[in-house]
């Protein structure tokens, strides 16, 4: 089965920082100055300026403090996400920003359970569940990644890890959908799931068209088991992990992968909006 949603491109602008080469023993060059107010104007009107294919849904990921300006210069054909949210409502929970903060920036996204929160931060599946839930009952869509280490997919685990992963945003391993919030099965529409194996993040090693495809089409197939037939048919399932402009075109003829999530190649204007137009 392949999916019928709407191709879907998510720019990931994690937390970077000022990054440099070295272009002599003692001369260090500056290369790229992400995530920093500057930086963050260019880009947003590199995007500004682009052509897109208006049949795809974009969405950028800025950092929390950046999400305002964002919003205030972006154009509106792309709409802004949050990299991460509280679990519930707002109060005294020092450090955290809650989706209905989010709401009020007009952020009408949240990347949940992305790799580097699982693996560097310690999220779990419960705690990445809960959030989903609370999001998805707020009218927040969720962007909801899954995905595999190297040392999991070695083993032969790929699958059971990603299942795994899936059930806690479905609610059907923790019953988030009683505890927490009690439409959060029906919430379908609003999440997009984003496999990402965590050996192609940042490594420039992407997974390959087929890799990709096999897992994406058992997510689908697991959806149709384990929600319905129509919500496999209908959710967008993404791919990320050291997506760019030369390989893009290559995985989006893949029948069941709908978009990306992107993180480097996104803070590129001219490279993302490449990845953006590859849809098929
Ligand atoms: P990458 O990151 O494209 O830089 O590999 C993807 C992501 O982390 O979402």
């Amino acid at each position: 089965m392949a999916g019928s949603g709407k191709f879907f491109v998510g720019g990931n602008w994690k937390c970077h920082l000022v990054s440099c080469f070295l272009i002599s023993p003692c001369i260090l060059k500056q290369y790229t100055q992400n995530g920093t107010k500057e930086s963050i104007s260019k880009l947003v009107s590199d995007l500004n300026i682009a052509t897109l294919e208006s049949d795809v849904d974009v969405v950028v990921s800025p950092p929390f403090v950046y999400i305002d300006q964002v919003k205030n210069s972006l154009t509106d054909r792309i709409d802004v996400a949050a990299q991460n949210c509280w679990i519930g409502k707002g109060g005294a929970f020092t450090g955290e920003i809650s989706v209905e903060q989010l709401k009020d920036i007009g952020c009408k996204w949240v990347v949940l359970g992305h790799s580097e929160r699982r693996h560097v931060i310690g999220e779990d599946d419960q705690f990445i569940g809960k959030k989903a839930a609370y999001a998805l009952s707020q009218g927040v869509g969720v962007i909801a990644c899954i995905g595999e280490l190297l040392e999991e997919r070695e083993a032969g685990k790929t699958f059971d890890v990603c299942f795994q992963q899936l059930k806690a945003y479905a609610g059907n391993d923790y019953q988030l959908s009683i505890l927490w919030c009690a439409d959060a099965v029906s919430s379908w529409d609003n999440i997009v799931i984003a496999y990402e194996p965590v050996w192609a993040i940042g490594t420039g090693k992407v997974a390959s068209p087929e890799q990709a495809q096999e897992v994406h089409a058992a997510v689908r197939d697991w959806l149709s088991k384990n929600v319905s037939a129509d919500v496999a048919s209908k959710t967008r399932i993404i791919y990320g992990g050291s997506v760019n402009g030369a390989n893009s075109a290559e995985l989006a003829k893949k029948e069941d992968i709908d978009g990306f999530l992107v993180g480097g190649a996104s803070l590129k204007g001219p490279e993302f909006a490449t990845i953006i137009n590859s849809v098929t």
